[in-house]
């Protein structure tokens, strides 16, 4: 099973991703955090990125396009596989449909007003890169991880003039993919819920499940 996760920032994608891992247990791929953590090794693409991150543009296509290759190259992927974050636009999902043949693009459907209080709550772990909110989906502990005890930390480009861009540069650049992959006949609009359990029932049904 070969899964897209379509959605601006904030919509929810990568949460959503990690429920599917846990019940289908295909890796979960997130150009996002594959760029953190090349950041963090403080490799050459990964202090690259950073510029553009900050600045909530895209990370130039050839950059993602080479790390996602790799990545889907590696065993673990075989059998599927569920993209957090790529592709992000039509250069890129052209690119990736030379590589392999997608199943699914799950479009998760959010109300625009609520994505700047999302960004801006959110928290991410730093040991496992999961994901949490103080006002909507806080962690048991404040500043700690439930998951792994890691400690959680606030994106630097979880910021409002960040994020003002990143949505601007979603709209642009990466809501185009929706008529490109509905045209193509394998898109799925997942409304979401008011609680995280209720999207997830969504994206279940959108797979047939
Ligand atoms: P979010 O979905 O909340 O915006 P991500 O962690 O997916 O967060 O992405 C953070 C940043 O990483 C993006 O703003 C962009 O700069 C870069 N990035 C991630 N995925 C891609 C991609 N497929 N193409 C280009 N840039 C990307
Ligand atoms: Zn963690």
């Amino acid at each position: 099973m070969k899964i897209i996760m379509l959605g601006p920032p904030g919509a929810g994608k990568g949460t959503q991703a990690q429920l599917l891992v846990e019940k289908f247990g295909l890796p979960q791929i997130s150009t996002g955090d594959l760029l953190r953590g090349a950041l963090g090794e403080g490799t050459e693409l990964g202090i690259e990125a950073k510029k553009y991150m900050d600045a909530g543009q895209l990370v130039p296509d050839d950059l993602i396009i080479s790390l996602i290759e790799e990545r889907i190259k590696l065993p673990d992927c075989e059998e599927g596989y569920i993209l957090d974050g790529f592709p992000r636009t039509i250069e890129q999902a052209e690119a990736l449909g030379g590589i392999d043949n997608i199943d699914t693009v799950l479009n998760i459907v959010v109300d625009t007003d609520v994505l700047m209080g999302r960004l801006m709550g959110r928290r991410t772990c730093r040991g496992c890169n999961a994901v949490f909110n103080i006002t909507g989906r806080p962690s048991k502990v404040e500043g700690v991880c439930d998951q792994c005890g890691g400690e959680l930390y606030q994106r630097d480009d979880d910021n409002e003039a960040t994020v003002t861009k990143r949505l601007d540069t979603y709209n642009n650049q990466t809501a185009p993919l929706i008529d490109f992959y509905r045209g193509k006949g394998i898109l799925k609009d997942v409304r979401t819920g008011k609680e995280i359990p209720e999207t997830f029932g969504n994206v279940m049904m959108a797979l047939g499940h």
